[in-house]
């Protein structure tokens, strides 16, 4: 079965920015061929996108799919006072009340979210303490149900012991060999680990030994917060990519997720090293840890929500206006011309940190053309109703990006080569339907979660002070 997007205006390439009219046509799970209308045969199903702009699918490189049953939860404990109490009074609270019905819902419901606004991957990063073994596998299945690419990974941490941090790494270990053994179209895996602060030398080193057997990297939050940094210098006596570097789980397969604290010798460390950063505006915004010095950390940064849904229209937005309203005040603006480099301030930035996010997809994938609306392709694909109201070209690209185009506009997406959003409403399953089923379940959810205690676990700089 072919399908043709036919009569589209198409955006070829997000960064650097192609645009030609013409048709997509999409055979199996790929992209065949681009351009004037072809001889449509039978057996062809089009898609009219007259009027509309056609574009690679948005990847959103660092979430938690597991927050997704979250909004509107209940809070009885005292207000948090910085971000480590935000993790011991919310999220550490929440991890621990989730069990194998609740991850499957907030699964379903956070691949119905994405699909809907354009998000074609999710990098997912999964913490259930109370339900490890086989997490991922449901994380999997939900996402392959409605038919959403994912990146999966635990987070092993030894905040909860050494026997939930052993059991974290085990599901890591499971998950990567079956992707190795069956290599589902539309899932891979990192291994997964927390943060500098909350992983014991040997979990850390047990991490970056799996990563390495299993060809693959790292996926772990760094410097999201300066007690991560405090941490590592008290504790190990080193930075946190210095400690990463050291044990070796900083290479080119790393994705590593805020780095709102590196300084300048971790991020010449990190631009070294080919690693992946994960830049998620909106919630370090939400967490008030500060920014990430953009400046000093080249092109490889992606874009991510950290949880807070998957819009990554809305994401890459209000992070270039974040970066260009803090630009005059921080230390590390330098005068840098190319929105190739993360620091920059040309209108193409929205554009080339989700290029970036496709990079990193392609690499996990082994599709070097990921990313791009070419032959030879993976068809990942968000038909936009936008009939732009001014000339757009190449050289206005951005600029409808950044003020006009939104998640309002996506009505079809295509995850390789399967329609899985039609006219604004998935394809695999009715989606107001899942969203009442899942509701029962957020409140079992929050019910449990109002029997958890704040989580005891300190930072070592606390520990030691
Ligand atoms: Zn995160």
């Amino acid at each position: 079965m072919t399908t043709v997007l036919g009569g589209g205006t198409i955006v070829i390439s997000l960064h650097p920015a192609e645009v030609v009219t013409g048709d997509v046509v999409i055979d199996a799970d790929r992209i065949v061929a681009v351009g004037p209308p072809p001889a449509a045969g039978s057996g062809t199903a089009v898609i009219d996108c007259r009027g509309c702009l056609v574009i690679p699918g948005n990847v959103c490189a660092h979430t938690h799919a597991y927050s997704a049953l979250a909004r509107g939860m209940p809070y009885r404990l005292a207000p948090p006072r910085d971000f480590v109490e935000i993790l011991r009074r919310v999220w550490w609270r929440l991890d621990r009340a989730l069990d194998e019905e609740s991850i499957r819902a907030s699964a379903r419901v956070a691949a119905m979210e994405a699909l809907l606004v354009g998000t074609t991957t999710l990098v997912d990063h999964h913490a259930s303490p109370g339900a490890i073994d086989g997490s991922l596998d449901i994380l999997a299945e939900e996402f392959g149900r409605l038919g959403i690419r994912s990146i999966l990974a635990y987070e092993t941490t030894d905040r909860d012991g050494t026997g939930h941090a052993r059991a974290g790494l085990d599901e890591n270990r499971r998950f990567l060999a079956r992707v190795a053994a069956t290599r589902p179209a539309l899932a891979r895996g990192l291994v997964g680990a927390h943060a500098s602060f909350t992983l014991s030398d040997a979990t850390l080193e047990g991490c970056v030994a799996l990563a390495h057997s299993s060809h693959t990297g790292l996926h772990v939050h760094v410097a999201e917060d300066a007690a991560d940094e405090r941490d590592a210098e008290a504790a190990h006596g080193h930075s946190v990519l210095a400690r990463l570097a050291r044990a070796g789980g900083l290479d080119a397969g790393s994705v590593l997720a805020h780095g709102v604290h590196l300084d300048r010798s971790e991020a010449a460390l990190f631009r070294a090293s080919g690693a992946t950063l994960v830049h998620n505006p909106r919630s370090n915004m939400n967490n008030a840890v500060g920014r990430a010095p953009l400046g000093l950390l080249g092109p490889r940064v992606a874009l991510g929500t950290d949880g807070i849904g998957a819009d990554m229209f809305e994401e890459s937005r209000l992070g270039h206006l974040r970066h260009l309203e803090e630009r005059s005040a921080t230390s590390d603006a330098e005068p840098l011309d190319s929105p190739d480099d993360a620091g920059s301030t040309d209108p193409a930035w929205p554009l080339a940190r989700l290029a970036a996010g496709a990079r990193l997809v392609g690499e996990e994938f082994d599709e070097p053309s990921f990313g791009r609306v070419v032959a030879g392709a993976p068809a990942d694909l968000v038909v936009l109703d936008y009939p732009a109201p001014t000339p757009l070209t190449v050289g206005t690209l951005a600029e409808h990006w950044m003020f006009g185009l939104s998640a309002r506009a996506v009505r079809d997406v295509i995850v390789a080569g399967r329609v899985v959003v039609r006219e604004r409403r998935l394809t695999a399953v009715d989606q107001d339907a899942l969203a009442a089923d899942a509701r029962p379940v957020a409140t079992r959810l929050w019910e449990r979660l109002e029997t958890i205690e704040e989580h005891s676990f300190a930072p070592g700089e606390e520990m030691v002070g």
